[in-house]
């Protein structure tokens, strides 16, 4: 680590990532009165919807609810043009956010945090970015999302290719041509089905290469639900209600064109068909909840699987295609992709489809890529390999307690947190939306709003009562680290290969988000705090003046680098 001279800076608050969590998170702790700052690593704000820039990028749920509810004024004045905003209007409305409220200047770009270190004796963190500059704070606050990270790629032979490689993850800015073009598509998952809709399109010829068919419904994009609209609009605590009572996925029975759903048993066949031919028509997230226990029964569950495979054979005419598209793992135990138009793709001429589980890639060659069964001649590679979930931003930051421990040392069996917001070792260090909490089963807007808002009482509540420092007690962490596990027990997706799922070298898995829904987890978390943070151990501000930078400056000046030392 570089030694650092330089005086720090110092801040009551850090926020790392410029995200929808991080634009809001920081905005919130300046409200308060707080020193904030936000340091985003990349060189423009928008997190996901920054770098996600491929053709066809959208979100998959709807967009009056995919939208801050901190201001009914902001909520009143932005309208969205479709159900499912596109990446580039939802990067409009991020930087809309920032401007209008004047956050721009409190958001350090191009500004990766590379190295915390706590020091107890000062209760602050002392921070060192990528350029060196350093930093210390009281409180530091991961907004760096949950699937921010992307996966590597490891297919060999890759750097030999000639042509262009693309990466969704990371879609460059400048536009694309790719008119006419033989485009080759690795990754099946949301973001390689929302890019073959829209590939498809301008491709000389698509050859999409498929491990694994998902599940792809139909969004129904088009005009946003005014009324959905105008039940927020009127008031956008409606929309802060709905967060607090919504279940698994973030979605419950409430507004859908189904009503309440029971158990897909009280249904007669026929009225099975019914239901879930009506939700198919009106598209979108509540094809999770036809049925009440369509996640944990698996006979509930192959009675909605076996009606998207009968649809996949009526959309694709080839029946041989069609059986290649047809999922075969419980539909919902992973990502489920919403979509319009995926599966007619399959009968244009310019689409190919290789199952690569029976003719698997060999190799990249420098003119496209060798399977078991032949070669395709491509110009263009582009790979939809999804994210190090949850801990991959994390664990690239050298962040170190009292004792050198980094956060994640204790996880090699799965995360270990205190309602997904605070790890024990770790004093006044939170993570927004982070594993143990609904996280990405939850409305993320709403969340990182939640997490923030709670974050920003807690500090209050310390400064107002003379407290320096908060962690979670082991004993609690340990508590809810457990009901995380047994919440998620009747789970099938905790059976499956999803990315929520972590897999321990015994063979026993651990579900990583909270899956009881918001309801109960709000609950928790509120009685906690109602009961001035149980579960949490509160220790006294240190003597040292907390608002005062110059003591820090007399212990970290002086040849020491004070990152780490
Ligand atoms: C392709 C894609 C599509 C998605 N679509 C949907 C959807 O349709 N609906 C939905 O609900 N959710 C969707 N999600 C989930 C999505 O993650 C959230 O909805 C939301 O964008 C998360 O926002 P965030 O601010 O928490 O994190 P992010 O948007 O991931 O932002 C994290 C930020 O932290 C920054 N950062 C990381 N490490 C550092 C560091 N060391 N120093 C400084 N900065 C750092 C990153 O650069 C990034 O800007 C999608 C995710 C992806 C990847």
């Amino acid at each position: 680590m570089p030694k650092i001279n330089n005086r720090p800076e110092f801040f009551d608050v850090v926020v790392v990532g410029a995200g929808l969590g991080g634009i809001y998170a920081v905005h919130k702790f300046l409200q308060e009165g707080l020193k904030a700052v936000a340091l985003e690593k990349a060189d423009q704000i928008g997190g996901v919807w920054n770098y996600n820039r491929y053709p066809g990028a959208r979100v998959d749920v709807d967009s009056t609810d995919y939208s801050y509810s901190f201001s009914p004024e902001l909520y009143r004045e932005w309208r969205w043009s479709e159900r499912y905003a596109t990446q580039s209007e939802l990067l409009r409305y991020l930087n809309h956010v920032v401007d209008r409220f004047d956050l721009r200047r409190h958001i350090r770009l191009s500004t990766p945090l590379a190295a915390a270190q706590w020091h107890p004796e000062e209760q602050r963190y002392h921070l060192e970015t990528g350029d060196g500059a350093s930093l210390t704070t009281r409180f530091l606050v991961m907004a760096t999302g949950n699937l921010s990270a992307p996966r590597d790629p490891a297919i060999p032979g890759l750097a030999d290719f000639k042509g262009q490689v693309l990466r969704t993850s990371r879609w460059p800015r400048e536009p694309q041509d790719l008119a006419g073009k033989r485009i080759g598509l690795i990754g099946t998952g949301s973001s390689g089905v929302q890019a073959t809709t829209a590939l498809a399109q301008v491709a000389g010829h698509l050859t999409v290469f498929q491990r694994t068919p998902h599940y792809a419904v139909p969004a129904r994009n088009g005009p946003v639900d005014e009324e959905r609209y105008q039940f927020y609009a009127s008031d956008t605590n409606n929309m802060r209600e709905v967060f607090k009572n919504s279940k698994l996925f973030g979605v419950d029975g409430s507004g859908s064109a189904l009503g309440t759903p029971q158990p897909a048993a009280s249904y007669s066949p026929e009225e099975q068909e019914a239901r879930l031919a009506r939700q198919w028509d009106v598209g979108g997230q509540r094809f999770h909840v036809v049925f009440a226990d369509q996640t944990s029964n698996k006979e509930a569950n192959d009675v909605v699987a076996e009606f998207v495979r009968r649809r996949i054979r009526r959309l694709v005419k080839d029946p041989e295609r069609a059986e290649m598209l047809c999922p075969r793992y419980p539909i919902g135990t992973r990502r489920l992709i919403q979509a319009d138009g995926y599966y007619e793709c399959f009968n244009r001429d310019n689409v190919s489809l290789v199952d690569i589980t029976r003719s698997p890639i060999e190799r990249v060659t420098d003119t496209g890529i060798q399977t078991a069964d032949g070669h395709y001649e491509l110009d263009v590679i582009v790979l939809a390999l999804g994210f190090k979930a949850f801990t991959g931003e994390i664990n690239q930051i050298a962040i170190r307690n009292a004792d050198g421990k980094s956060p994640t040392d204790d996880w090699s069996r799965g995360p270990r947190t205190l309602f997904g917001l605070m790890t024990a070792g770790f004093p006044n260090f939170f993570t927004l939306t982070g594993a143990g909490s609904p996280s990405v089963l939850a409305n993320l807007f709403t969340e990182n709003e939640y997490h923030a808002d709670w974050v920003a009482d807690c500090i209050n509540y310390l400064d107002a009562n003379g407290y320096g420092s908060i962690e979670p007690e082991v004993a609690a962490q340990d508590a809810w680290t457990d009901r995380v596990a047994a919440v998620a027990q009747r789970l099938l997706r905790l059976q499956g290969n999803d990315y929520m799922v972590h897999r321990n070298e015994d063979g026993t898995r651990n579900f990583i988000p909270w899956s009881g829904g918001v309801d109960t987890y709000a609950e928790a978390l509120e009685k906690s705090t109602a009961n001035g943070y149980e579960g949490f151990t509160l220790n006294p501000a240190a003597s040292l003046d907390a608002h005062s930078n110059e003591k820090i400056v007399a212990l970290s000046v002086g040849g020491a680098s004070h990152v780490g030392s």
